[in-house]
């Protein structure tokens, strides 16, 4: 597949839906993809990236922008508080706020910088062990204590079980999100991001779809 097949799968998906294709924004997850393959989609002019890990987006963004110029980056795997600095430096927008020490961790270093990357909570929905993301009971409040703490919070983010219908899971994450008021939904994969496009989704992290698979051993 390729970038241009993905977004005009994402035209269509928004077409069926009913929505404006400009509503959502495609995140072409790079992470361990070689660099002719994200240097090959950013020279197509694609300019919005999400990444899962700091260390591996520190080791190979500062030169790409270089390159290419400007680049959105989207931080969409797990943080840890002592990386936290070290994302606000390079990131746009962290999708995977979960837990309170970060918050407030983010919230100081919001004070000291005086600059914060749009943030999104990540949710759980499938209340799974060993995934990260706030349960969904927690949610609520979870949400207000960042916004006690003058976080941007735009959104939430979900990533469904590997092996339920994932169209329960956008439902409970769109409909969390609502009643918070919150209007962006990170939501939908290579898998099922025509799926969470029909429930809301308005930004959709496509990785293997776009890249091709992803290769972990060497
Ligand atoms: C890797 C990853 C993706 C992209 O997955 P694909 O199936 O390759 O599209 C999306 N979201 C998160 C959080 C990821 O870690």
């Amino acid at each position: 597949m390729s970038l241009t097949e993905i977004q005009s799968r994402i035209s269509e998906a928004c077409a069926n839906a009913g929505r404006n294709p400009d509503e959502v924004t495609l995140i072409a997850v790079s992470k361990v993809q070689p660099n002719e393959r994200v240097a090959a989609v950013l020279a197509e002019g694609h300019r919005c990236f999400g990444e899962n890990r700091v260390q591996e987006a520190a080791g190979k963004w500062p030169d790409f922008q270089e390159e290419f110029g400007r680049v959105e980056l989207h931080l969409i795997g797990p943080l840890q508080t002592n990386k936290a600095r070290q994302a606000i430096d390079l990131f746009d927008v962290i999708h995977s706020v979960d837990r309170p020490k970060l918050a407030h961790t983010l919230a100081r270093l919001r004070k000291e910088t005086g600059h914060c990357p749009d943030l999104f909570i990540q949710v759980n929905t499938g209340e799974e062990d060993q995934k990260a993301g706030v349960m969904p009971a927690d949610a609520d409040a979870f949400i207000a204590e960042c916004r006690d703490l003058n976080l941007p919070v735009i959104g939430l983010m979900c990533i469904p079980p590997a092996d339920e219908e994932p169209s329960l899971h956008f439902a409970l994450l769109a409909k969390i999100a609502k009643r918070n008021g919150l209007e962006k939904l990170s939501m939908g994969m290579s898998g099922d991001f025509e799926t969470a496009i029909a429930q809301g989704a308005t930004h959709v992290r496509v990785g293997s779809a776009i890249f091709g698979a992803r290769e972990y051993d060497h």
